[in-house]
């Protein structure tokens, strides 16, 4: 059997056995997603939404990049944003990222990744000069690698309230509440590190005032 062809194999005992826990299941799910969460993760294959958190098929929407970044011209993430949280109208909107990320590592480093990556990694640099008082005091390596992540998220859930997206929804509706999570690849648990909550106080420069 090749590798790949496991993974259908799989798929159908899944869906098999889905079926006998819960005969509607499928059928349900096929009507009508309501999902109250929306996730912005990294690609990262160790940080899969759902089975970290416990969640079903139809309960998180999801967006993954590398390193979990908000970039105000990445017109994929701004789509899904505004899917999820105009159309979808869910409650929160969570970014995780993890300890021992791969892009912030990378993005810390002088190495020459080449091109798209190099712009990429780019955006995870200017956190790091955002934050370089800060990150150069911490005399541990890993520590402040550590920190940098994050920072990082900090960073792109306030990149999501700078959008009109995240503004109109917070002034015609109070939604959705913004959450800034790192993963712990080591020991499976989620740390939360910054909050805004709907309707935070934002940078006046950022701010739209005829939303
Ligand atoms: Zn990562």
């Amino acid at each position: 059997m090749k590798i790949y062809e496991k993974l259908l194999l799989e798929n159908k005992a899944w869906a098999q056995e889905r079926k006998q826990d819960d005969p509607t299941f499928f059928s349900r799910l096929s009507e009508i997603q309501t999902p109250e969460f929306l996730w912005i993760g990294c690609s990262d294959s160790r940080v899969p939404a759902n089975e970290i958190t416990n969640t079903q098929p139809g309960e998180i929407f999801v967006h993954r990049n590398i390193a979990n970044m908000v970039v105000h011209t990445d017109v994929n993430l701004l789509s899904v944003l505004d899917y999820a949280v105009t159309h979808l109208k869910v409650k929160h909107v969570i970014v995780c990222g993890h300890y021992g990320c791969g892009g912030v590592k990378a993005a810390m480093t002088n190495h020459n990744y080449n091109k798209i990556l190099n712009m990429w990694l780019r955006n995870i640099k200017d956190v790091f000069s955002l934050h370089k008082t800060e990150l150069n005091g911490i005399p541990n390596e890993e520590s402040k690698f550590d920190r940098l992540v994050e920072l990082n998220v900090q960073e792109q859930v306030m990149h999501l309230a700078k959008t009109s997206i995240i503004q109109q929804a917070w002034k015609n509706e109070q939604r959705p509440h913004l959450h800034g999570w790192v993963y712990g690849l080591k020991d499976g648990l989620i740390k939360p590190v910054f909050e805004m909550e709907a309707g935070s106080e934002i940078d006046p420069l950022y701010k739209y005032d005829d939303l």
